[in-house]
């Protein structure tokens, strides 16, 4: 390997905290794969939800209070394994970027042939 490989990629635009964003942008099914595990859960809930208020026709007041019982319990299940606490309020894990998961994310080795420099960085 040349020097270049051992180059920092922290300045490239797929670079997100250490993980190489690049091949989102090409493969939309990486998208899903590396998605949070409760972030999927709580959507997936969230499309239940809605089709039961659609099939059963009920009324905007009784949904919402059905809805914000059920978001009690979904909060309160037992977490991903992986959980490392910290980061924004709504998942709460350390490891969440956006609706994905870093520990799915393949690592930055380094600069590499696809670096993509973010002239934007410094602005
Ligand atoms: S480790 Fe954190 S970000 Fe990753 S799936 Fe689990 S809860 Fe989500
Ligand atoms: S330098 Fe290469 S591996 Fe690192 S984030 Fe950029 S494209 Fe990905």
């Amino acid at each position: 390997m040349g020097l270049l490989a051992y180059l920092p990629g922290d300045r490239c635009v797929y670079h997100a905290h250490g993980r190489c964003l690049m091949e989102l942008g090409e493969n939309a099914r990486r998208h899903k794969k590396w998605r949070c595990r409760i972030v999927s859960a709580w959507e997936r809930a969230f499309d239940d939800y809605l089709l039961q208020v659609d099939q059963f026709d009920i009324a905007p007041e009784t949904a919402a209070r059905i809805w914000s019982r059920r978001l009690e319990k979904i909060v309160d299940r037992p977490r991903c394994v992986h959980f490392v606490p910290g980061g924004d309020d709504t998942v709460g894990c350390a490891l969440v970027f956006e609706d994905l998961c870093l520990k799915k994310i393949p690592a930055c080795p380094g600069r590499c042939r696809r670096y993509r420099e973010d002239r934007d960085a410094d602005l």
